[in-house]
């Protein structure tokens, strides 16, 4: 019998020149916000934002988002809004959850925390991206680091799910080829490990369904002319799907390597997710040729295989190569650039076999497999 859950941001704007709509929305949704930024502050003018700013340079700490909530109480602020990469609006959504919860995110935060849940719904939250590729706008997590940990663990609360996403992908012009790459590749990543996930459900597929092509025509076009709006507006609207996709289906292997790695290595989010695509991708189809040959995941694979390639006639094989094929047209560096070495894999194998991401995969993999995705992304 089926049966699944749904959960996504209350209210999703999708447009070039969507953006002109954010400063009226916070107007509605508070008197005092604070502005959650990363380097746009040519956004915030855009956007004819005013208010606190608080600048998050990277990916998100335990201590910034502690220093964010102080910063919100002191300003007294009433609406968060968040403006940037995956980073700030991270960032964002756990100074938003925290604001009405208690200020401590280690209370509240898995694996390095108590883990408790949010008992209060988070103060108002807008998201707006600027680059195509995370889809946190539309999740309900945030991935906050711990330095002294060296570990990267989420927040995660329906709570957190944004109160407005404004996905605009006119902010998105000005993105580094690197970046258009990376943050591509996540949402390609996200995507294909939704579709492909054991928690998958019809709502989540259709999505998978739309987003998918959309990267197949679109990512290396945006990567090799920033300035292609359709094609831009093609990667925006992939990485909204990947997150109201990732955020119901779960994740798989890609995703429970990332989170480890990102910890304990100094590396992009969405580059150490290209790295291990092509790789976990061609493990997961050999393990369910071995252990599931006449299941739905493999002819999901399948499926994948002829929309990304365009080839009706593909077969799962053929996924992985092109996978590769498009990691060496994007410049994907492989994890060894990072300074990942065989000595650390027992650590990342342990830690990814634990991690939340690792249960959406299509099928169980043993430890040789997960270390097998590891060499061979090396
Ligand atoms: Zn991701």
């Amino acid at each position: 019998m089926i049966r699944f859950e749904f959960a996504t941001a209350a209210r999703i704007v999708f447009g070039a020149g969507s953006v002109s709509e954010v400063a009226a929305a916070v107007r509605e949704l508070g008197s005092r916000p604070l502005l959650v930024t990363g380097s746009d502050s040519d956004v915030l003018a855009i956007a004819g934002l005013e208010g606190a700013i608080l600048r998050v340079a990277g990916e998100p700490t335990v201590g910034l988002v502690r220093d964010g909530v102080r910063a919100a109480i002191e300003e007294k602020a009433d609406v968060i809004v968040a403006v940037g990469g995956g980073s700030a609006i991270d960032a964002g959504k756990a100074i938003a959850g925290l604001l009405r919860n208690g200020p401590e995110p280690l209370d509240y935060l898995e694996v390095i925390g108590k883990g408790r849940a949010l008992a209060n719904p988070a103060a108002p939250f807008i998201a707006v991206p600027t680059t195509a590729g995370t889809g946190a706008e539309v999740t309900r997590n945030a991935v906050l680091a711990s330095p002294e940990h060296r570990v990267k663990a989420s927040l995660r609360s329906p709570y957190l799910l944004p109160r407005l996403a404004v996905v605009d992908p006119e902010l998105t012009l000005a993105l580094p080829a690197a970046i258009t790459a990376s943050t591509g590749m996540d949402a390609l990543t996200q995507l294909l490990e939704a579709w492909v996930s054991v928690r998958a459900n019809p709502m989540t597929d259709g999505f998978c369904r739309e987003g998918l092509p959309l990267v197949a025509r679109s990512l290396r076009r945006a990567f090799r002319d920033g300035s292609d709006l359709l094609a831009r507006t093609d990667m925006s609207l992939a990485a909204l799907l990947s997150g109201l996709a990732l955020a119901n289906a779960g994740l798989g292997a890609v995703h429970g390597f990332a989170a480890p790695i990102g910890g304990m290595f100094d590396a992009p989010h969405g580059a150490i997710c290209a790295a291990l695509l092509p790789h976990a991708t061609a493990v997961n189809i050999a393990a369910l040729r071995a252990r599931d040959p006449n299941g739905e995941r493999l002819r999901r694979y399948e499926a994948a295989a002829r929309t990304l390639t365009g080839n009706a006639g593909a077969s799962a094989d053929e996924l992985p190569d092109w996978l590769n094929a498009l990691c060496g047209d994007l410049g994907i560096p492989a994890l060894a650039s990072y300074g990942i070495r065989e000595a650390h894999f027992a650590d990342l194998v342990s830690q990814a076999a634990r991690s939340s991401s690792m249960k959406g995969n299509p099928i169980p993999l043993t430890e040789p497999e997960l270390r097998q995705i590891l060499a061979r992304s090396l």
